[in-house]
């Protein structure tokens, strides 16, 4: 096996990073003096770096460095040379295309394969948002005569965001991109566990132009460097990626610092086969849906609810498809599961399966010859009820609750008994039957015939347990802005009213 260590190092040096993460704030590397994070990679578990937490005075400087520099990208740069610059950031992220992709498949343990297709969405992203900057405007509004009314739609100011450690740099090209077009400045924390990729596209923002200072990164723990950017006075917004826990500690503390959340949380999606099916096509997107990268996805197709005339022949048809996938090293190209990407989530997801047996599941697993490796093998859990904690709780591995239904009044009743609402998908030929189930089944987003198609222009969001608001298509847009209303008095002689103005 490669030296991972050495590997990272130079991945590293090839970046301009240093091999020990750093914040990258107002436009320089700063080393923290807090608390020891280790970040491991979980295939090879070597240590590939310690670095300090870098704490809340950091995080205050980050907000303080965006503040400034968001009125530098608002006052200096044109409308559509915000445009050019976003552009050229895409660019450069496609000219390092592969040394991102490595460096994230070390540090995370996904697949290369994967990483390489999250790497390309990010230049994708840019150049989507890169688009609207110069055509953000506001509306002139018909108010009743002897009034011109009009809006101007204006960036918030600086935005927090805080991202978890499956799609590190997908997820940071995700908020970013949209942020800035809008016309803010970003501090942003990664996950502690993987923060490589998103410092390097912090330093490729100001490589391409940005003011320095847009764009922070904090290379450090949510409870000192999230909280500390929570309540500082510049921040305008605050944007949650992760688990519903912390989702909820993260909107108690904006709560009290009256500031606005989104909420982008987790899932226990239904995918739902009916007995009329392509089943050939429908095993291949249960797999998709769930093993692909080890499970470790908000819309992972977590619950598969197949129509009981079908059921044991398709859950046959899954289960011998589950061994030909290819589990192993994330750095080797043809590796299509990887490792789980952190000791915590590793000991979370084997906790599940086992709690799973305990409570009468037949557990089916694939295998894997790795040993030391976080490798949890593609899994089934089948014979368990839709109430039981495995067909309610997000696992966030490559597991999935295998459950039956009669018709389609229990497909949908089954689908909605969890209480999240992020995704699901049904696959039928019947067109009406997939039109019904994309209405009565809560999802934000919903696939007929397949799973996972994901776009920039898109809304992507969800409710409940999975959160609220929208994070891409033209929908963050409105996120991300505030109209300003004007009002202008145009009579010849103004009417000042006592109390409201004359509607006529
Ligand atoms: P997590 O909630 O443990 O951590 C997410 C982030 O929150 C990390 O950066 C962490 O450091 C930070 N954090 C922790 N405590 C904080 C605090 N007090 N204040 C501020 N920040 C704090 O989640 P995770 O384990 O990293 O990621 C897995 C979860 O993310 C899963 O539930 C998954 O479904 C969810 N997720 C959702 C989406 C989506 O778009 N809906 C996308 C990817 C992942």
């Amino acid at each position: 096996m490669l030296d991972r260590i050495s590997h990272y190092k130079s991945l590293c040096a090839e970046l301009g990073l240093s091999d020990v993460p750093q914040s990258y704030v107002g436009g320089a590397f700063v080393t923290g003096d807090g608390a020891t994070i280790a970040l491991e990679d979980p295939f090879s578990r070597s240590v590939l770096a310690e670095y300090p937490d870098c704490g809340a005075e950091v995080a205050n400087r980050a907000c303080t460095a965006s503040d400034a520099a968001q009125k530098v990208w608002m006052r200096d740069f044109t409308a559509a040379a915000r445009g050019v610059v976003m552009q050229k950031i895409a660019a450069l992220v496609d000219e390092r295309h592969e040394t991102l992709a490595q460096v994230e498949a070390v540090v995370s343990g996904k697949p290369i394969r994967d990483c390489r297709v999250e790497v390309a969405k990010v230049s994708e992203i840019f150049r989507y948002y890169a688009g609207y900057t110069d055509k953000l405007h506001g509306q002139v509004i018909p108010v009743p005569s002897g009034h011109l009314n009009y809006t101007i739609r204006e960036p918030l100011g600086v935005i927090f965001q805080i991202t978890p450690w499956n799609a590190p740099m997908f997820t940071a090209g995700w908020q970013i991109a949209p942020a800035m077009a809008c016309g803010n400045g970003v501090v942003l924390k990664p996950s502690e566990l993987t923060p490589v990729t998103s410092i390097a596209l912090a330093a490729i923002c100001e490589e391409a132009g940005t003011p320095k200072g847009l764009i922070n990164v904090l290379a450090g723990l949510g409870p000192t460097a999230g909280e500390a950017s929570i309540a500082h006075d510049a921040t305008r917004k605050v944007v949650f990626v992760g688990s519903p826990a912390t989702g909820r500690v993260v909107a108690t503390s904006a709560g009290k610092a009256l500031k606005p959340v989104v909420l982008e949380l987790g899932g226990k999606s239904a995918n739902i086969v009916f007995e009329d099916a392509d089943l050939e096509a429908a095993c291949k997107g249960a797999q998709a849906a769930i093993f692909a990268t080890a499970g470790q996805s908000c819309v992972a197709g977590s619950r598969l609810l197949v129509q009981a005339s079908i059921k044991d022949q398709f859950m046959d048809m899954v289960a011998a498809g589950m061994g030909q996938l290819r589990v192993g090293d994330p750095l080797d190209d043809a590796t299509e599961i990887g490792p789980i990407s952190n000791r915590r989530q590793f000991d979370h997801v084997t906790a599940m399966v086992d709690q799973a047996a305990k409570d009468g599941a037949k557990v089916l697993t694939g295998t894997s010859d790795e040993t030391d490796a976080l490798i949890v093998p593609p899994t089934i859990l089948a014979d368990l009820p839709p109430e039981a904690d495995a067909a309610q709780t997000e696992i966030f591995g490559p597991v999935v609750t295998a459950l039956s239904f009669e018709d389609e009044a229990e497909a949908v009743r089954i689908a909605n008994s969890t209480d999240f609402g992020l995704a699901g998908a049904v696959w039928t030929n019947n067109v009406s039957l997939a039109h019904r189930m994309a209405a009565n089944v809560r999802a934000g987003t919903f696939w007929v015939n397949g799973y996972k198609a994901i776009h920039v222009s898109t809304p992507f969001g969800g409710s409940r347990s999975s959160g609220f608001g929208r994070s891409s298509g033209m929908d963050v847009l409105m996120e991300y802005t505030e109209p300003k209303s004007v009002w202008v008095e145009t009579a010849e002689v103004p009417r000042v009213a006592f109390g409201y103005a004359p509607s006529e």
